[in-house]
């Protein structure tokens, strides 16, 4: 079957720029599926009714409208009618990570993130990658680091972007969130039982990748 690279870990632990860089080192596809979920919580925030499912059913049913597939390698969602700034603002990532509590949620984005799998394979970030999504990946890497080293590389990121957030707020939001994810009951975010734990506390992100790319020619 096609080949599978999943990458799960805590926000901000690095996730996306490992998933860039191999999947540009394989010439496989890429999939960020935090985004999906990302532009439910926008079309939900849009639209200003309940969170109940008579209301998000059509949200996703429409979803594919929002995204596009690039050509090339490296197949990135993108998003035409949100600013990338609004997309990773507070609002956006409560109601995304609240989102992805409900089971019925999950179960429809999840059979939508199978369908990025294609030849001549597939890097896919996220929180359910390895346990859940793609079980039979190849190799699973889980990152891992402090909420303190997290916090201050999402510090950092939304600075290059003019994005404005005290580290004090940034701290308890990214804890809740990690909570969130953590103690939900469906699909909770945690390592795959054959994942390989990168502990990125004292590497950057290009020691990062060079390491998994060591896993990866074993
Ligand atoms: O990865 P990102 O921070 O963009 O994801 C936003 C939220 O979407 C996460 O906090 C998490 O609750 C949810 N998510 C998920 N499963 C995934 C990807 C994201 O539950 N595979």
């Amino acid at each position: 079957s096609i080949p599978v690279i999943t990458i799960d870990g805590f926000s901000g632990s690095g996730k996306s720029k490992l998933c860039q860089s191999l999947s540009q080192y394989l010439n496989w596809f890429s999939l960020e599926s935090g985004v999906l979920y990302r532009i439910l919580a926008c079309l939900f925030l849009e639209q200003k009714n309940p969170m109940s499912k008579e209301y998000i059913i059509p949200l996703l049913k429409k979803l594919d409208q929002y995204f596009i597939y690039k050509n090339g390698y490296i197949c990135k969602i993108m998003n035409k009618n949100f600013s990338n700034t609004y997309m990773i603002s507070n609002s956006v990532t409560i109601i995304a990570s609240k989102l992805a509590t409900y089971k019925y949620i999950r179960k429809y984005l999840v059979n939508k993130q199978r369908l990025f799998r294609q030849p001549p394979g597939l890097v896919a970030n996220g929180r359910d990658m390895g346990t859940v999504v793609f079980s039979d990946a190849i190799i699973k890497f889980f990152l891992e680091a402090t909420l303190t080293n997290r916090v201050h590389r999402r510090l950092q990121e939304f600075k290059k972007k003019k994005y404005n957030y005290e580290f004090k707020n940034l701290f308890q939001d990214m804890k809740a969130r990690d909570e969130q994810d953590q103690n939900r009951k469906h699909s909770p975010l945690k390592p795959a039982k054959d994942a390989i734990i990168l502990n990125s506390n004292n590497m950057n992100c290009i020691e990062v990748v060079h390491m998994a790319i060591q896993y990866i020619k074993q």
